[in-house]
């Protein structure tokens, strides 16, 4: 099997309900912090982006916005290797973050 060069892992998410801040951290020691409410704003489904937009990243914007809703209960699942499913307080969970993607987010450029 051929893997892809340079492929970065995720070793682990934490998400801390306490600062409203979602983190993962990376294999090639980088750490990236998504304010929770912007992170789901950035959901990638059809239903959140519209068909057009959903293969496009989000507006790095949405990560500086002040948050409208405090979410308590993220539940993070490990969607095979494409990435992690994220069920938010509203039940909703529809859309997969890829790593690629997730990584491609990080608020910190
Ligand atoms: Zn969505
Ligand atoms: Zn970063």
């Amino acid at each position: 099997m051929s893997s892809i060069p340079n492929l970065v892992t995720c070793l682990r998410v934490v998400v801390n309900r306490e600062s409203q801040t979602f983190h993962i951290q990376w294999s090639d020691n980088h750490d990236c912090r998504f304010p929770l409410d912007g992170l789901r704003r950035a959901c990638p489904c059809a239903g959140c982006q519209g068909h057009e937009k959903m293969h496009k990243l989000p507006d790095p914007e949405i990560f500086h916005l002040p948050a409208l809703v405090r979410w308590e209960n993220v539940k993070v699942e490990v969607a095979g290797s494409v990435g992690l499913r994220l069920t938010w307080d509203d039940g909703h969970n529809s859309g997969i973050f890829t790593w690629e993607r997730l990584r491609a987010m990080c608020p910190c450029r």
